[in-house]
């Protein structure tokens, strides 16, 4: 960010009244310069707006300003254009995820929202809507003098929609702990790679994440893998990250994981291409997880694409969102967390909890608003084997925090897998003594026995009786 940049964050509040004020004063022209055409007035504003805002904002003429929603900062500048709240991956020490040495938009637009209004931050669980691509380049002040858009028209779904039949959804209602698992497509077309992942968790857990690219490399697509669970008799949860598709693409796929039986979709907006094995491939981040939630469930609840087209049939499925309450700026993750439950998340999985005091603090944040009752919260939990996997977790994978204590545990170990397993079991232990917290979901590559016998260990599921051949 530009130090000029830096400042207008610094005095977010004295711009936003300016700005405020400047409206107000504005509008009475707007009838007079609809008349002479707001075409020749954007021609007037556009040059000034882009070198003012240039400088003051590092603003990217997106079209459709939201600095007054973003404490000034712009959100354009993010890597990953999130314009709806910081994503899972941004450093410790408040550094992005993409560009190691510049401090995280989202960082700074939570310290310019504070300005505004200590205390209390507006426009907290606003959201965002998704880019309009055709306004790039234009005038956002000229905006201000268009004609109010009458609201669109809102078609009936052709049918209701019916409840979605959830294993998620049940133990949450009986009140009991949910679990879930998460493994990655194999890198072959061969069905029996992927199941051969899943058969360890054969009646230990109520569903199976497919990661969809997983830290931007490349495997089996995630809808065919879920598919080919499903019809194994696994409930799949369909992960689906906004780094690889277009809003096109991605109602496409979510139609058809819905087609071949999937019923939870969880939505991310994905690593950057930066972090995999395709770092010359490009991003395309056309909508973020909380844009991707709301078009999804306007496909559930409304029955209509994200183009207000009509589907001809309603889609049925359970949403889900992550959420990484271990990584800055933690004043935000809760009002990100809300977005994503206000666009449609039914259930959320966190990063890896490695650190219980933090998760405690949020979720106090998360119970004293409510959101523990209106989505599951499922915290992350896993398992490394070795100090060296661990280090190497934390120093590679965006968004994992590992305390030193942790490491120090594992490192001074005799047998390091079973202290990572200790670990993990007392994890799950105080996590199902933390108000709000409806579940676990494990996490470790490649590692499906060692997960299952966690599930066991930790007494969350009984261990599953072994049949005679
Ligand atoms: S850390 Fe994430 S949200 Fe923050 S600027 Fe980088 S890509 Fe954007």
């Amino acid at each position: 960010m530009k130090p000029l940049a830096r400042w207008s964050v610094r005095h977010a509040r004295a711009l936003w009244r300016a700005w405020a004020a400047l409206s107000r004063l504005a509008m009475p022209l707007a009838p007079a310069l609809r008349r002479l055409g707001l075409n020749r007035v954007e021609g007037w504003l556009l040059p000034v707006e882009r070198r003012l805002k240039g400088a003051l904002f590092d603003c990217r003429m997106c079209g459709q300003c939201e600095l007054s929603a973003t404490g000034m900062a712009c959100p354009m500048g993010c890597a990953k254009r999130m314009r709806n709240g910081p994503c899972g991956g941004v450093r410790a020490d408040g550094s992005c995820e993409v560009h190691p040495g510049r401090a995280c938009t989202w960082v700074q637009a939570t310290a310019g929202d504070a300005a505004i209004a200590p205390g209390h931050l507006p426009g907290w669980t606003q959201r965002v809507p998704a880019l309009d691509a055709r306004r790039e380049g234009r005038s956002s002040w000229v905006r201000v003098f268009e004609a109010p858009a009458a609201p669109a028209p809102v078609p009936a779904p052709a049918l209701a929609a019916a409840p979605v039949d959830s294993p998620l959804l049940m133990r949450q209602r009986r009140g009991e702990f949910i679990v879930t698992v998460e493994i990655a497509p194999p890198d072959s077309p061969d069905p029996e790679a992927l199941l051969a992942r899943a058969r360890p968790f054969a009646g230990l857990a109520d569903a199976i994440n497919i990661t969809d690219g997983a830290g931007a490399n490349c495997h089996m697509s995630s809808v065919a893998a879920a598919a080919v669970l499903r019809a194994a008799g696994f409930e799949p949860v369909c992960q689906v990250a906004c780094r690889d598709r277009n809003r096109i693409a991605l109602q496409g796929d979510v139609l058809g994981a819905a087609a071949l039986g999937v019923r939870h979709v969880l939505c991310l907006t994905g690593d950057d291409v930066s972090q995999g094995d395709h770092p010359g491939a490009r991003p395309v981040f056309d909508l973020d997880a909380v844009t991707l939630l709301h078009t999804l469930q306007g496909m559930c609840e409304r029955g209509q694409f994200a183009s207000g087209r009509r589907l001809e049939r309603p889609l049925q499925l359970l949403l889900g969102a992550t959420a990484n309450p271990f990584v800055p700026p933690f004043a935000e993750r809760v009002a990100n967390l809300e977005r994503k439950i206000d666009a449609g998340a039914r259930f959320i999985q966190t990063q890896f909890c490695f650190d219980l005091d933090r998760l405690r603090d949020f979720m106090d944040a998360v119970c004293a608003r409510g959101l523990h009752r209106r989505a599951a919260i499922v915290v992350g939990v896993g398992t490394l084997s070795s100090a060296r996997a661990l280090r190497w977790m934390a120093d590679h994978v965006p968004g994992v925090q590992v305390p030193d204590a942790v490491t120090a545990r594992i490192a001074a170990a005799a047998d390091a897998r079973a202290e990572g397993r200790r670990i993990a079991v007392e994890t799950i232990h105080a996590l199902r003594r933390i108000e709000g917290v409806a579940g676990v979901h494990l996490m470790g590559h490649k590692n499906e026995a060692t997960l299952a016998q966690i599930i066991v260990e930790a007494g969350l599921r009984p261990a599953p009786v072994a049949h005679a051949a």
